[in-house]
């Protein structure tokens, strides 16, 4: 038995062109043959006409907003990710200022949603997580800046020449000058104390390991709430914490101090 179902020609997934070479980009672009942007331009003029109601206006806005806040890394001519979408989520939440979100999950994903909601709800607890080859921007966060403060001047110059720094906070060091003096000031302090540099709402503490090479190999971090840590004593102990642990791990790696 034969089956034709033909229901809708468009097909966007398929369209093979760069985006910024599409219709949909470009008036000039290119397109599909049953193009929606080209066939379908009542629905897209009402369509528009929904973005002049002002939740829509403002969910599209802070959703943009969000969107480039969260795609921040050039990889050839696309942009990547530079955080997990559930914080993008959680951000997007607190931009939004919802104060419910609903949670809808598979049985087989229950873990998961258990671990979802232990995260949004909050229960008096922030959670940080990395995946793993996420490759961060330069002034984004403590563990990437302490690997840059022991570089010599000249190569920071040059990696500060290709990449650009880019805010993510309001507290974010945007300026390749003031990215070098604090480079410095690290440099000579031995540890990195970011207040809300990269994510708000969190402070970053972090020290330097080195090997018996006596190069800089690694880095160990601390990430805690800001305001619960707000004071100088506490804030205080915490890098003395980190200093010595990552100089007992030096040393095991065979730096010797002189
Ligand atoms: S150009 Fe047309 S067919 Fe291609 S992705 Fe855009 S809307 Fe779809």
């Amino acid at each position: 038995m034969k089956i034709s179902m033909t229901v809708n020609k468009t097909n966007c997934a398929k369209c093979p062109y760069h985006w910024s070479k599409k219709l949909c980009y470009d008036p000039d672009g290119k397109n599909l043959p049953y193009c929606p942007t080209k066939h379908e331009q009542a629905l897209l003029k009402k369509s528009l006409q929904e973005y002049q109601k002002p939740e829509i206006f403002e969910f599209a806005k802070q959703a943009s907003i969000q969107e480039a806040e969260g795609y921040q890394r050039l990889e050839g001519d696309n942009f990547k990710p530079i955080k997990p979408h559930i914080l993008e989520i959680m951000e997007f939440a607190t931009k939004m200022n919802y104060k419910k979100l609903g949670l809808i999950f598979c049985e087989g994903l229950a873990a998961e949603a258990k671990a979802v909601d232990k995260l949004i709800s909050g229960k008096g607890m922030i959670r940080i997580a990395s995946e793993v080859g996420w490759r961060r921007p330069l002034n984004y966060g403590m563990l990437g800046i302490i690997l840059m403060s022991s570089l010599d001047p000249k190569n920071v110059k040059r990696i500060l020449k290709k990449y650009s720094l880019k805010p993510y906070t309001p507290m974010s060091i945007t300026d390749a000058d003031a990215f070098s003096l604090r480079l410095e000031q690290i440099r000579d302090q031995g540890y990195i104390l970011e207040k809300e540099e990269a994510v708000e709402g969190v402070i970053g503490i972090a020290a330097p390991i080195r090997d018996y090479s006596r190069q800089v190999v690694a880095a160990l971090g601390i990430a805690l709430p800001a305001g619960s840590r707000n004071q100088t004593k506490g804030l205080d102990h915490i890098v003395d914490l980190i200093k010595k642990t990552c100089e007992t791990i030096s040393s095991d790696l065979g730096y010797l101090k002189i």
